[in-house]
């Protein structure tokens, strides 16, 4: 049978066929369309483990797990056979209406099981979702608590938590928004616990309780009455792998108890063992109310999100409280449900959650720092199975690269060239690999990131 997914069907399509179909017919999401016409498309046709390979053959390593998700790796029978069985028994049915089937209830319970502090789970199909979700249901919450007024949910700067009109809103990109135009009212942002770029006149620690006090004096000033909740990522992603220094979420966690607001930590990328623990806030030992997740639930393979609640939130939403008007079509889709608790199962049987933290983690974190001596590097940061690169132009002075530069969009391409993804906020490199990385893949990232760094010096 011709199937057009399929490249192998159609070995007469060329590179070129393929990127001038692309051009012709499909609008990328965050991509400038006139910089993709000038050169096309890098077309990725087949993966395997840590590797992806392009339509020509070049066997690239994945510094990022795709868009930081594929934690078990590429190629995992066990969830194509999940999905399979899944989609013959039960391709799909809805969680409305008093109605519910055994993938979706059997996740949730191994969720919550995973997460005890956790007594329900809310599916969505996406991270942008479960942040629209955790609105709605903060919102909710206040109203049933007989506080409406309580609207505010305080975010932060150079935040992200998705596209949607409420993740755009709660992320904190400047050119979002400038973009956007009107966003959703009633959601503040404050100064974010980046270090390295905007704190190095003080200690990290220092630093860190003054980013985190900047939340108990904008409670102050808006009025605590008015205050809902605070959310953010236990460590940006997007926004460049900030990792906030130690004394930062213990302060946000006193804070948000004294004034009773909600915390929530977003966990899209930190959920599911990428810090080394099953959860970011298991890493930071904070204690959120509300815990959105998406990405790795399923190592990517099959979209779906969701919201972890946590009794305070569940006990008010489930108690007298009538009906809750939210859902989405495919909240709890079986099939996804069905790879994520395959995915879950592969993170168990083979302790990867662990191995980040005892083995492959601390081994990527030490080979990463040796980075740190070449002439283009400010700083190598990382954590559990994150990294970041910072390219500078100077690195005493840590001076960056004027934007217009493009230098780490530069050092991107040569790292593609040269069989490697890594991914570039302006000018910081990010890695977030698959949780399978070798050793010996380890040293290889490594080794290509240097040659890159050269090449773009
Ligand atoms: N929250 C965080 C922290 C994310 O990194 C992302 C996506 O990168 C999202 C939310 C949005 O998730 P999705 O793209 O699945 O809507």
């Amino acid at each position: 049978m011709n199937n057009p997914m399929n490249t192998a069907a159609h070995p007469e399509r060329t590179r070129e066929e393929w990127q001038h179909l692309d051009r012709q017919h499909h609008l990328h999401p965050f991509t400038d369309f006139k910089e993709l016409a000038g050169k096309g498309s890098r077309i990725i046709s087949r993966a395997e483990g840590a590797y992806v390979w392009d339509v020509d053959g070049h066997q690239i390593l994945d510094g990022m797990a795709g868009l930081w998700c594929v934690n078990v790796g590429y190629g995992r029978k066990e969830i194509a056979d999940a999905v399979y069985t899944q989609m013959q028994q039960l391709p799909y049915y809805n969680n409305f209406f008093q109605t519910a089937h055994p993938p979706a209830i059997e996740l949730a319970r191994q969720l919550t099981e995973l997460a005890p502090r956790f007594k329900q789970v809310f599916f969505t199909g996406s991270g942008s979702e479960a942040n629209d979700t955790v609105l709605r249901m903060i919102w909710r919450y206040w109203q049933l608590q007989d506080q409406p007024q309580r609207r505010v949910v305080i975010s932060r700067k150079n935040a992200y938590h998705g596209s949607t009109l409420g993740g755009a809103s709660l992320g904190g990109f400047g050119v979002v928004h400038e973009q956007m135009g009107t966003l959703i009212p009633d959601i503040v942002h404050i100064n974010q616990p980046y270090w390295y770029g905007e704190g190095q006149d003080m200690s990290p620690e220092e630093f860190g309780l003054l980013r985190a006090r900047e939340l108990r004096d904008t409670i102050e000033e808006i009025g605590a009455d008015k205050v809902a909740a605070f959310i953010g990522e236990p460590i940006q992603g997007a926004g460049g792998v900030i990792i906030p220094p130690a004394t930062y979420w213990p302060e946000i966690q006193k804070i948000c108890d004294e004034y009773g607001i909600l915390l929530v930590t977003d966990e899209v990328i930190c959920g599911f063992g990428r810090t080394g623990e099953w959860f970011g806030a298991d890493y930071f030992g904070v204690k959120p109310d509300l815990m959105p997740v998406a990405k790795g639930i399923t190592s990517g393979y099959i979209p779906l999100g969701g919201v972890m609640v946590s009794e305070r939130v569940s006990d008010v939403l489930m108690g007298d409280a009538g009906e809750f008007y939210h859902g989405f079509t495919y909240s709890g889709h079986p099939v996804a449900c069905a790879a994520a608790l395959a995915n879950l199962a592969i993170l168990r049987q083979e302790h990867l959650v662990t191995r980040i933290r005892d083995d492959i983690g601390p081994y990527l974190q030490q080979q990463l720092r040796t980075l740190q001596a070449h002439p283009l590097v400010g700083e190598v940061r990382g954590l559990g199975l994150f990294g970041a690169i910072e390219l500078v132009a100077d690195k005493a002075s840590h001076r960056r690269f004027d934007s217009k530069q493009g230098v780490g969009m530069r050092c991107r391409e040569h790292c593609f060239q040269n069989g490697l993804i890594m991914r570039a906020v302006s000018d910081t490199m990010i890695i977030a690999p698959p949780f399978i990385l070798s050793h010996a893949q380890v040293d290889e990232l490594v080794s290509k990131a240097w040659k890159c760094l050269d090449l773009t010096a």
